[in-house]
Parts: structure tokens; sequence; C-alpha cells
């Protein structure tokens, strides 16, 4: 084109990419939403519009599919989004076995949305077997774990339940919500698992500021092409700049993660013997009930998340929570900063989360003036 193009073509042209040989070390963000056509009407890269995929995305999923010891992994906008899409999968008239302690937004979502839609729940303890195979009725299609679970740290033996679900009803999937651990500390897939969820949110991000899911598949080739017709179909699928920070994230993944675990364990043994505590719940204590179940399933440690019951009612634990300096009252967990969180006014009057109960997500600042903080906070 030889002509003058007129200001208005140019102004188009002005943000055009000068650069697509240029070799970034770091990842660049792919803001675009359209990728061009070849001359024969392929997609020479595979990307075509990015809800159907996108770069960002791409290397995400690659990431934590490779991470899980899964072979696909779809990443959604939120970690609600991954586990909405896991109940679409079903169909109506199947049945739902989930931990009675389940992270209470599951909770609401399968009893206000996913139920009228019809499907059918049962609650159970995930940590009683026994009570798990009864609970097993001839139309369960999904039981789901949380381990450790939310705000209690109950331990779910993911291998024997896998075992027993699998036998009574081979069509059954197994799911864990694996946020907390994340595949630093367990891997549910190589345990028997079908399913592998997370709120990317918490530890891949890592830093308190992108909202994620992702859900990870090993083998079910029909239920992850469903699924993925239901993440591109339902659109709920996160921005390339999300998925970048998420990415981002998974580099220090190891490293926080591994860190983080040293020192709650640290403050799990002094808050235990603490005279100001009633019970510490951490699944990397000797007292803790399934101790030996958690030595199994997380050999490389048990976690940066723990819960305590302080002496004393709601009131008292809120007051000691007030206190603390370093641990920023808020919900959430997984960040570089420490949390604590008084959980019973978060889930409201019928949850079964005691009224003492601290939850505490432990970040990157060092044990000893976390120690000091917890020592000053509950002064007695
Ligand atoms: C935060 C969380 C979720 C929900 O994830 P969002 O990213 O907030 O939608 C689900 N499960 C567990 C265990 C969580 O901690």
């Amino acid at each position: 084109m030889s002509q003058k193009q007129s200001p208005q073509t140019l102004a188009v042209k002005a943000a055009e990419n000068a650069f697509r040989t240029a070799k970034p070390v770091s990842t660049p963000i792919y803001l675009s939403t359209t990728f061009h056509r070849e001359q024969d009407g392929s997609y020479k890269h595979g990307f075509v519009y990015s809800r159907m995929q996108n770069p960002n995305r791409k290397i995400l999923e690659e990431g934590i599919a490779q991470l899980e010891q899964g072979d696909r992994c779809l990443a959604f906008s939120s970690g609600m989004a991954a586990i909405s899409a896991i109940f679409q999968a079903l169909r109506p008239g199947d049945h739902v076995l989930l931990p009675d302690d389940v992270y209470y937004n599951i909770y609401a979502l399968i009893k206000e949305v996913y139920a009228p839609w019809g499907l059918s729940y049962d609650l159970v303890d995930m940590s009683d077997n026994q009570a798990i195979e009864a609970a097993l009725l001839p139309d369960t299609k999904l039981v789901w774990l949380e381990t450790p679970s939310n705000p209690q740290l109950k331990i779910s033996d993911i291998t024997h339940i896998s075992q027993v679900v699998k036998k009574n009803n081979p069509e059954a999937l197994i799911a864990v919500d694996n946020t907390w651990p994340s595949p630093v500390l367990q891997l549910p897939l190589a345990l028997g698992a079908d399913i592998s969820v997370h709120s990317t949110t918490k530890y891949f991000g890592g830093h308190s500021d992108v909202l994620s899911g992702a859900v990870v598949i090993k083998g079910q080739e029909e239920l992850t092409n469903r699924m993925e017709r239901i993440q591109i179909l339902g659109g709920a699928v996160p921005s390339p700049f999300d998925s970048w920070l998420v990415s981002r994230g998974i580099q220090t993944l190891y490293t926080r993660v591994k860190a983080q675990t040293e020192t709650a364990m640290q403050l799990a043994r002094f808050l235990e013997q603490h005279p100001a505590i009633e019970k510490v719940n951490y699944p990397g204590l000797e007292s803790h009930p399934q101790h030996e179940v958690a030595k199994r399933q997380m050999p490389n440690g048990y976690g940066a998340m723990l819960s305590v019951l302080v002496k004393g009612d709601a009131h008292r634990a809120i007051e000691v929570s007030n206190k603390l300096q370093l641990f920023t009252t808020a919900t959430s967990l997984g960040g570089v900063e420490s949390l604590v969180e008084h959980r019973k006014s978060v889930e409201g009057e019928d949850s079964p989360t005691p009224g003492n109960l601290l939850r505490i997500s432990i970040g990157l600042e060092a044990f000893e003036d976390l120690r000091l903080d917890w020592e000053q906070g509950l002064g007695l």
C-alpha cells in the first residue's frame, strides 16, 4: 500500500506489535482477545479467541497440571467457578457426598444453586471411614474431600476413601479440594483421586492480589471434554493478567510454602503448651487424631494453616485476635502476610465451628516475631 493512509487508520496501526520476534525472558501478558488466522484458515499456535484459550492461561494450565501430576488442568476465574464447573458436569438425579465441615461457600453453592437444579447431597464426617462407606448411595457420583479441612483441620485418608468408593461405586468420582496443602505438600491424584481442585487465589497466587481457580483431572477423558466445554461456553475463565499473576506466584510456590509450613509447625508447638490456649488443631502435632494419616499423605509437611481454641468464649477469642499486631484480622489465606480470623462470625450462627476458634494463616514473617505477638496477644 503506497497510498498515504488517513490519521484514522494510522491511529489503529500505531499500537501494532513491532516486536513479534523478540524473545523476552519473563512471560509477556497477552491481552489480545483474538489471534491471526493463517491463509489456509488454520491457527498456527492454536489460539483463536481468548475465551477459548489464551497464551497466559495455557501456560498456567500446563504448569498446574504438571505440578499436580494430572493429565489436564482447566483454569477458572475463581475457586468457586472451578468448583461450580465440577457440579455442572454432573446430571440431575446424581448424588454428591460432602464433608460435614466443607468450605462453607461450597455448602451454600450446592444447597442454594445445585440442589434446586436436581443434585442431591449428604454431609458426612470425612475423617470417619465407616461413616463414609455407609453414606454411599447407588446414585452417588461424586465424593468431595477437603483435607486438611476448614477450619477444624480434620484429615481424610484419600487413598483409603478412593479405594472404598471405587469398590462400591466404580463410576463415582473422587474430588479433593487441595487448596490448603497445595501440590507442595499433597498430591491427591497420585493418592487415588480423579480430580484435584484449587482456589489458586490462595497459595498459588500467594500475594492476596488475584482471584482464580483450577480443576486438574487424571484420566477421565469424557469428563475432561465435558468440563472443557463448560469452561469455554460458560466463560468463567481467568483474564490474561490474572493467569499471569498466578503463574508468577507459582515460581516461588515451593519456597514460600516450605517456609510458611516450618513456621506454622513451630507456632503450633508453642501455642499447644500455652496456658491460655485450650486446643491447637494442626495435623503436624502428635496430639492430632489423624496425625498418622497426615504423616503418610503429606510427607513434606502439614501446611501453613492452623486453628486454635482460646480458653474462654467467643468474646475472648475476638479480643485476642484484635490484640495481635502482626496478624491482620481478615478472611482468606495463603498470602505472604499472616492473617487471623474469628471463623464463627464469618460462617454464621448455624455453623458447627466453635465460638472460641481462631483460624490462622501463616505468612513469611520470622517465627520469633510471630511468637512474641501471640505471647502479648494472649497475655495472661
Ligand atoms: C478460598 C477457598 C475456596 C474458594 O475459592 P475462591 O477463589 O475464593 O472462589 C474453595 N475452597 C477452599 C478450601 C478455599 O480456601
